[in-house]
């Protein structure tokens, strides 16, 4: 039996537990605490901070390979772990162009990929160096940031965030995009590759909210162009999600996450082989699966909190799984505003892919309280 390892027990590395199963393999998930997602359906874990090197040691001695569901990590420290033997997929040298937003903005543009023009601000953040791309334009924190924390974009009358001093910045121009597409690859360690289908993403405060595997043909040439070209760039082993915002000149790279990706959700429903499964067959060494379709399309949308609470919506996820070829997926976490708790993919059938937009209305009406509601007001404040 071949002996995951993950770096990171969130969602993530739950919804991997399944296909773990599936393909008789055991998961060791290194995540901080015991109530994390994947603790209670990994075969082991060791808990510990995913940026705790010395754990890694520990989780290597049980593992025959490890993978991320988290990148927040010391990669100079893993790279010492790997040169004594321990196998990480993707490579730690792969990793490395990916974990500063500078640094994978400056690989992109070194291998030919077109991406938001940028900038890094190296000292103090002052008014005068934000206005050289034009307003508004978008700053962000070049490490640790995720789901828009650390994603400012701003106007010239609004005032600096107030981040810690130490923080390193990036620059960009705020690009006036027509959408956000996304796409999930795939490459083993063989060099086979695999690209899902080209999906929108749609985005309310930086934050992820919807889904749509709805046929965006028009992209698909230049998407798997960038994809494979990334893959191949990096020797990357594993599960990756390509993010783009599609201009009238066309995509844009805006973000590369080397790991299974939000954007991929759907896949679990969906597709042949879901990006979890995939990510598990690229890392041990099986050929990888089909990533086509299952259906016509599908919709997925997140369950987002919008009220600090410890509760488990059992009536609205009732409610949800009244809706025709809906799968719920709840990941067990405590509701704060903003964070992700869980998602519904919808099926859809050829004759619904116009009604996706209505399918995802619905869905964001069941789950989040009426406009006006006490509710709300929590959420709003928050
Ligand atoms: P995170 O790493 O937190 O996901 P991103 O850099 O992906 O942050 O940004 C989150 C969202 O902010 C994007 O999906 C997009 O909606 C918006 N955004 C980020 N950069 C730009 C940009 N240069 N121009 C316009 N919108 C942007």
């Amino acid at each position: 039996m071949k002996r995951v390892g993950v770096i990171g027990g969130g969602q993530l590395a739950w919804m991997m537990a399944p296909a773990a199963q599936k393909l008789d393999m055991s998961l060791v998930v290194q995540t901080p605490q015991e109530t994390d997602p994947a603790v209670a359906v990994a075969n082991r874990a060791v808990l510990a901070a995913v940026a705790d090197a010395s754990a890694t040691l520990q989780l290597a001695k049980q593992c025959d390979v490890i993978t991320f569901e988290n990148e927040f990590v010391d990669l100079a420290a893993l790279a010492q772990i790997e040169a004594q033997g321990v196998c990480f997929y993707p490579k730690i040298r792969s990793l490395a162009p990916l974990l500063d937003k500078l640094d994978q903005r400056q690989f992109l543009q070194e291998i030919g990929v077109p991406t938001p023009r940028f900038t890094p601000i190296a000292e103090e953040l002052k008014p005068q160096q934000l206005s050289q791309f034009g307003w508004p334009t978008v700053l962000k924190t070049r490490r640790h940031g995720y789901d828009g924390q650390g994603t400012f974009i701003l106007q010239a009358t609004d005032t600096l965030p107030s981040t810690a001093a130490a923080t390193h910045w990036l620059l960009e121009e705020y690009v006036p995009f027509q959408c956000e597409l996304a796409v999930i690859a795939a490459r083993s360690a063989a060099g086979e590759i695999v690209i899902y289908p080209v999906v929108e993403t749609q985005q309310e405060d930086q934050v992820c909210r919807r889904v749509f595997a709805t046929g965006f043909e028009a992209a698909t040439d230049q998407a798997e162009e960038i994809a494979t070209r990334i893959l191949q760039e990096l020797d990357y082993v594993g599960v990756m999600g390509i993010e783009f915002f599609l201009t009238r000149q066309g995509l844009l790279v805006n973000e590369l996450a080397p790991r299974t990706h939000n954007s991929g959700h759907y896949t679990l429903d969906a597709c042949v082989t879901s990006q979890f499964e995939q990510q598990l067959r690229a890392v041990s060494g099986l050929p990888l699966g089909s990533p086509e379709l299952t259906c016509a399309g599908a919709v997925m949308v997140n369950l987002l909190g919008y009220e600090v609470a410890r509760r488990d919506y059992s009536e609205k996820r009732l409610a949800l799984s009244q809706i025709p070829n809906a799968s719920i997926y709840w990941y067990g976490k405590t509701a704060r505003p903003g964070r992700k708790l869980g998602h519904v993919t919808v099926r859809l059938e050829p004759d619904q892919l116009d009604e996706a937009e209505q399918i995802a209305d619905l869905i964001e009406q069941i789950w989040y309280p009426p406009l006006g509601s006490d509710d709300e007001d929590i959420y709003l404040e928050a």
